[in-house]
């Protein structure tokens, strides 16, 4: 009864959500926070962990949750590095349902014990995701099915917020039907659950062969339904084709790293790298209307989904040319006057 209340308020604040973003282009939809930049694994592909920072400090993390707040972000999601190795994690989901913006949690699923759920429950947590990369541990993951199979089950019986595990194809990945097994245990567990397609280890982007097309539809029926239909981007990326979408990061998306420095992504951090406090609407509005230069081959699935909201909107023009808007506007009016925006 308790979970389903939860769902249902949480679906209501969603749907508000979207509505105030399709009615305005001028706050954040999605922030990714890192106040633990640590990670207990030491996955092989991984560019965002280390094994030696500390924890960011929670009233640091409260000024910067207060700033996202004031900006207007409708949901904060923490990544890391490893969150749950932050000793005040609870008081940081806390800070965020306090502003009434959603709290969501990147997590890879080793610190869930029953008691652990239950204070991430009363701490107000809403939305988890876990990624599991193969049903065995191997040298390059050991985010598998046999490993976290016990905390799935502690999962399904004591969370109360949604959870949606996600799988991985492409890259090289030695057992692709690891995806579609790790997709039906977690629509086992009652779980939502989607699919990530990779690019290859040199970063090129690469067509699935015929067996991994077969089992990404296959996991694609599967699961979140909301999902396979905000992810069309990945039908392009599974054929090895570019994909054209207008990426908002730095704008409508944002990447807090444990610095406190705004990024475009995980993947483009140092662009444009502007302390969060400082960060303004001319900020904002610049990053909005600034073509990426990595747009075409992106994978990274929020950031796409929050790209739809404002597709249909607001043409983007080359860093050069924005460039040169700029150095116009040193002299007269602000950016979004001379892009014509609103
Ligand atoms: S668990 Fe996540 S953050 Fe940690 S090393 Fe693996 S991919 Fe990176
Ligand atoms: S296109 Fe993708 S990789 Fe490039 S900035 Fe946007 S989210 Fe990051």
């Amino acid at each position: 009864m308790k979970k389903r209340s939860k769902f249902l308020s949480r679906k209501l604040r969603e749907t508000i959500f979207i509505t105030r973003a399709l009615l305005s282009s001028e706050h954040p939809v999605l922030a990714h926070v890192i106040p633990m930049r640590r990670c207990n694994l030491a996955c092989g592909y991984c560019n965002e962990y280390d094994k030696v920072s500390q924890p960011v400090p929670l009233e640091v993390m409260k000024r910067r949750l207060d700033k996202l707040a004031e900006l207007g972000t409708s949901i904060i999601t923490i990544s890391g590095g490893e969150p749950l190795m932050h000793p005040e994690l609870d008081d940081i989901i806390r800070h965020i349902r306090s502003h009434g913006i959603i709290a969501g949690l990147i997590s890879n699923g080793y610190y869930f014990s029953p008691e652990r759920i239950e204070r991430l429950n009363e701490a107000g947590l809403e939305y988890l995701q876990i990624s599991i990369d193969n049903v065995q541990p191997d040298e390059v993951s050991k985010k598998s099915l046999r490993n976290l199979d016990k905390k799935l089950q502690h999962l399904s019986e004591y969370a109360e917020f949604h959870i949606n595990i996600n799988s991985v194809l492409g890259g090289g990945i030695r057992t692709p039907e690891d995806a579609l097994t790790i997709a039906q245990r977690a629509v086992e567990l009652g779980f939502s659950t989607t699919v990530g397609v990779i690019h290859d280890h040199d970063g090129t982007l690469k067509p699935l062969t015929e067996k991994e097309k077969q089992i990404f539809h296959a996991v694609k029926k599967l699961g979140n339904k909301d999902h396979a239909r905000l992810n069309w981007f990945q039908d392009s990326i599974a054929e090895g084709k570019p994909y054209e979408w207008r990426c908002r990061a730095g704008a409508r998306y944002l990447y807090i790293c444990e610095d406190g420095l705004v990024h475009w992504c995980s993947q483009q951090r140092g662009y444009p790298g502007i302390p969060l406090e400082k960060y303004s609407m001319e900020d904002f509005k610049r990053e909005y209307f600034t073509e990426k230069w990595c747009a075409s081959t992106c994978t990274l699935q929020c950031v796409h989904q929050v790209g739809i909201l404002d597709n249909w909107r607001d043409p983007q023009v080359s860093p050069g040319e924005m460039q040169a808007e700029q150095d116009k506007k040193n002299s007269k009016g602000s950016v979004g006057e001379m892009l014509g925006a609103d």
